[in-house]
């Protein structure tokens, strides 16, 4: 007996909880239930993180979570429970697997059969966003080393455990050379220790496109968690809808298990939604705790089911579906299904013992970082920006002198384009001199004669060289 604990969520949550719960129980696994209040009630009562102390107890004690989906309130100051759960326990690797139920399930893509790994820690979802001027805000993008190397590896070690022969990166490394190169470099370094395993590597917006119109040609995708979050939903949606997938969150102790869609509040009540998703994310969730004769007996009664065209209103078509039903005549259709194979889909066999175990993330040994120079970003209305240069050029520093000032990026001086749009967020570079080794209290120095000379810093970023090499990005331009 395995305990786990599960959140009904909200909207269709309870709906499509009681379904799957039915189901694990008429198939004989072996699951006692913590229930746990999560979600819009939780929120709306106060708490904005939307669960209690005791509830993430409950959760930590029980390690294995079954979660419905939950609805947001609208409005500033409440976090996602959904981004915060995957962050404090460590769920680090988002697994989506997207299949084509053809010819059962209207697709134009008949021979789709893809699994994306979406990191689930990083990225923009770090959630660090800040107002620096009248016009202008900003979100960090986080991207680590450890996370990279931890969400390819597991791809990759996913690819070997289920017998799939490609792995693909997505990112848009030609942009964001630090973030999404660092992505990249990883993905290249671990692929070499995968030499059995095709690797490949497409820029997001393309390889988002071929995913569109050739999903066949993908077999795992390898992410970052925004572009993950996206392309998952495009998966379902063109392998027939996106009430029909489900995802795992992983970590090192613990895991969720979840539907991919959302609280759907316009058929909440109705009893008419599809609860395949959250289905197939129990599905997955006893895979992991062993009990995978029971997965396979859900799994592949499911598929017989579709196959026998008993279809919830999402994927039901005239001509292929034989019985338009609601979601407690689907859960029986299934029910009475248990024990049997499908005819045409190939019946599904999960692996004993399927958990993948990464070794421990080693840190290594540190480079050697010299400060090379400051980005000061600076709030200023003015509109010519030979002015502002005039002013930081004054500021008498030891140690540092102007470089450059972009706008929003670009570079405006010196020598930019008069056509170019200027807000009111300048960044300022200033470089070490020449003949000197910048320090920190070089830059005090500076930043304190900026203030003195009235001008407003908002926020200041080091540049750093690692072993020598430079590592921040260059003003586009420059
Ligand atoms: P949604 O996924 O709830 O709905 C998108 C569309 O898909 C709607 O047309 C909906 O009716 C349909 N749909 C979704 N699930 C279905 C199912 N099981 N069967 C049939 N049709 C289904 O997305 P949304 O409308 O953007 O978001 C609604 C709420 O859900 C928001 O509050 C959002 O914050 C929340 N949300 C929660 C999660 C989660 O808890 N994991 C994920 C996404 C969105």
């Amino acid at each position: 007996m395995t305990r786990i604990t599960i959140a009904k969520g909200d909207g269709i949550g309870p709906e499509i909880m009681e379904a799957t719960l039915s189901i694990l129980e008429a198939a004989g696994a072996q699951l006692a239930y913590d229930e746990i209040e999560i979600g819009e009630k939780v929120y709306l009562a106060g708490n904005t993180a939307g669960i209690s102390p005791e509830a993430w107890d409950t959760i930590r004690r029980n390690k294995v979570f079954l979660k419905a989906p939950i609805t947001t309130p609208q409005g500033g100051g409440y976090k996602s429970l959904n981004v915060s759960t995957r962050k404090f326990l460590g769920l680090y690797a988002n697994i989506r697997p997207c299949f084509s139920l053809h010819p059962y399930v209207s697709t134009k893509h008949p021979k789709m059969d893809l699994v994306i790994i979406r990191e689930n820690e990083e990225d923009l979802y770090a959630g660090i966003e800040h107002q620096q001027t009248d016009e202008v805000v900003q979100c960090l993008k986080l991207i680590s080393r450890p996370g990279c190397e931890k969400i390819i590896r597991y791809a990759f070690e996913y690819a070997k455990l289920y017998g799939r022969k490609k792995v693909t990166c997505f990112t848009k490394d030609n942009i964001m050379k630090q973030t999404d190169g660092l992505f990249r470099e990883v993905f290249n370094e671990i692929a070499a220790e995968y030499p059995e395993i095709t690797n490949d590597h497409w820029i997001i917006d393309i390889g988002a496109a071929k995913l569109a119109n050739a999903p066949q040609d993908f077999e795992v995708i390898v992410t970052l968690n925004l572009y993950g979050d996206i392309i998952s939903d495009i998966a379902a949606e063109i392998a027939g809808s996106v009430g029909l997938a489900g995802s795992a969150n992983i970590g090192e102790e613990c895991a969720m298990f979840e539907a991919i869609h959302g609280s759907a509040p316009m058929i909440t009540g109705q009893g008419i939604a599809n609860p395949s998703g959250l289905l197939l994310g129990a599905v997955q969730m006893l895979s992991h705790v062993g009990q995978t004769q029971v997965a396979e007996k859900i799994q592949n009664a499911w598929l017989k089911t579709i196959e026998d065209g008993v279809h919830t209103f999402d994927i039901y078509k005239d001509g292929v579906s034989t019985r338009r039903v609601n979601t407690r005549e689907f859960t029986e259709a299934l029910i009475a299904n248990l024990g049997q194979v499908p005819q045409n889909f190939p019946a599904v066999s999960y692996q004993e013992n399927a958990r993948i175990q990464l070794p421990k993330y080693e840190r290594k040994a540190p480079k050697q970082k010299t400060l090379q120079g400051v980005d000061l970003f600076v709030h200023w209305s003015g509109t010519d920006v030979n002015e502002l240069a005039a002013q930081l050029k004054a500021l008498s520093s030891s140690e540092f002198e102007l470089a450059l000032i972009t706008n929003r990026g670009i570079k405006v001086y010196p020598g930019g384009f008069p056509e170019t749009f200027c807000t009111d967020h300048w960044r300022c570079r200033f470089m070490a001199n020449n003949d000197t080794t910048a320090t920190k209290k070089g830059l005090i120095e500076l930043l304190s004669q900026a203030e003195s000379a009235g001008i407003d810093v908002v926020k200041t970023e080091n540049l750093y060289a690692f072993d020598g090499k430079a590592s921040y990005s260059l003003g586009q331009g420059q």
